[in-house]
């Protein structure tokens, strides 16, 4: 599989997403959702996606969703772990602290006005997203 994104040396890695604690059942099928990418205009960025049915994350072995990315392409359909995930359609307060709490971390690490793919996340050849993190759990 190429690697689409090239890494910048001075991009950190993320702290903030493996320890973050949130539910399988803070999400619920119907709610929009981004996962955060990177940095764009001094903001973060990421894809927006709607939760659509509860799936088995294979790289954690833990409960996930499935995803559906109106961007995707080929890859419409992905499975994502919840704390990937953040609120798009309701103001939460669990998922504004997470935002905030990253927000905080990488913005002054990632300056500039291009956008920065930060590229924390990949997708395995069974359509799963995973996290840096998660990636030695399961192959
Ligand atoms: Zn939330």
């Amino acid at each position: 599989m190429p690697e689409a994104v090239s890494r910048d040396a001075c991009i950190p890695a993320d702290t903030i997403t493996p320890d973050r604690d949130i539910t399988h059942a803070h999400f619920a099928p119907g709610d929009q959702i981004v996962v955060i990418k990177g940095v764009a205009d001094g903001e973060l960025w990421g894809d927006a996606m709607t939760v659509v049915t509860p799936s088995w994350h294979t790289p954690t072995e833990e409960d996930g969703w499935r995803l559906r990315d109106p961007n995707g392409g080929a890859l419409s359909f992905i499975t994502g772990h919840p704390r990937y995930l953040v609120h798009l359609s309701k103001r939460c307060p669990d998922c504004l602290i997470y935002q905030r709490a990253l927000a905080d971390y990488l913005l002054p690490k990632v300056g500039g006005t291009k956008p920065v793919d930060v590229g924390w996340y990949s997708i395995t050849d069974r359509n799963q997203l995973v996290h840096d993190a998660d990636k030695g759990n399961a192959r």
